[in-house]
């Protein structure tokens, strides 16, 4: 599953959850949930980089977008969301940049145990989720800021 999906998935269980504990552990257990479910994937590590780097990017754009629009009362949990549901996949950057994964063995074996069903024919279901998970980011920030009038 691309970052970024995890990002906005991440933002909506910061919004959803009563603390940033429970984000944190909520956003953490998104993503594996999310990268169980069938997503796009399968491509050679040459093909995959350029769109890994552009997703990164994505990925940080929304965090800032995402907690620049989050009213300041619920800022500390969503950003504890996107960060428990991003942080399973700095395994990938850490194995570019020092060659090695920052997590034991058997938290790399489950992650990569999960995502059997990749398919490279995905990309559209990706992006379907991120548009999705976005709009239902902005719906719940704008009834939040509502509230709060
Ligand atoms: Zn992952």
């Amino acid at each position: 599953m691309l970052v970024t999906n995890h990002v906005l998935t991440g933002a909506l269980v910061g919004l959803a959850a009563p603390g940033p504990v429970s984000a944190f552990v909520g956003g953490v257990v998104s993503h594996f949930a999310l990268d169980a479910v069938p997503h796009w994937g399968d491509r050679p590590l040459e093909e995959v980089m350029p769109i890994a780097v552009t997703d990164g990017l994505t990925g940080l754009a929304a965090i800032t977008v995402v907690w620049r629009r989050t009213p300041s009362s619920h800022r500390v949990r969503v950003l504890a969301g996107m960060a428990g549901a991003s942080v399973p996949d700095l395994d990938k950057p850490s194995r570019v940049f020092f060659g090695a994964s920052p997590f034991p063995r058997a938290v790399d074996d489950f992650h990569a145990r999960i995502q059997t069903r990749e398919s490279s024919a995905r990309m559209p279901q990706e992006i379907l989720v991120g548009l999705g998970s976005a709009l239902l980011v902005g719906l719940v920030q704008r009834r939040l800021g509502r509230s709060r009038r």
